[in-house]
């Protein structure tokens, strides 16, 4: 199959394009059409095999069909992250596929100030890309309002869980609206990250590579 095959609107194909993205990847052509179907998803699949585009194409896609002002504080996209590298990383992957798109986005993390996020935060994004100790931090400061999330990605859950957020993570799920899709990633799938993975996610397809 090739990206073409697939019903992604067209500046999003360009943008692949002009990247030279021909073919999706296993990850990529599995969990496309079923994201693009509105399904929740449990990802088993380890980094560097495609799966931030695995999950930014349809979402940015659906984003495009159905645009939405912004909203003050408020993300309809929340993509958690262990680290503040994976978030830059997503970040990076959004600006790429959404060159043509007029998505926006921010990043929040800790170990920096916490003022450029806020003020980023104003107006409203289309996709928050934060980690749980900071986005906690500023939802409970009053900065970040999580009751329109529309969807709601977990990145590299084992990694998550190993650096002690499962608490946070609790929390935050518990501060989003109950009508979501959710997309859960994980490089393993113990038996706790399953029993998080049902806590989230309502019959999700399961996608392993
Ligand atoms: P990811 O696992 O999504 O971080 O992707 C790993 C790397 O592969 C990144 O540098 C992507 O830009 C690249 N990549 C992802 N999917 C494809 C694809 N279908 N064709 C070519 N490169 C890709």
């Amino acid at each position: 199959t090739s990206f073409e095959a697939l019903p992604l609107a067209a500046p999003i194909q360009r943008a692949l394009a002009e990247r030279g993205y021909t073919t999706p990847s296993p990850i990529q052509a599995q969990s496309i059409p079923l994201l693009l179907q509105g399904r929740d998803l449990l990802g088993c699949a380890q980094t560097g095999t495609g799966k931030t585009a695995a999950f930014s194409l349809p979402i940015l896609d659906a984003l495009h069909r159905d645009p939405q002002g912004l909203r003050p504080k408020s993300a309809r996209v929340l993509v958690l992250t262990p680290t503040r590298e994976l978030a830059s990383q997503v970040g990076k992957s959004l600006e790429n596929y959404g060159t043509y798109l007029k998505s926006r986005h921010a990043l929040v993390y800790g170990g920096v100030g916490q003022r450029p996020q806020v003020d980023a935060m104003r107006k409203g994004v289309d996709i928050l890309v934060a980690c749980p100790g900071r986005l906690l931090d500023l939802v409970q400061q009053g900065f970040i309002d999580l009751s329109r999330v529309e969807f709601f990605v977990l990145d590299e859950v084992d990694r998550m869980l190993d650096m002690g957020f499962q608490r946070d993570v609790q929390k935050i799920v518990s501060l989003l609206p109950a009508k979501r899709q959710s997309l859960f990633f994980s490089a393993t799938l113990a038996p706790p990250i399953v029993k998080l993975a049902h806590e989230i996610l309502q019959n999700p397809a399961s996608v392993t590579i």
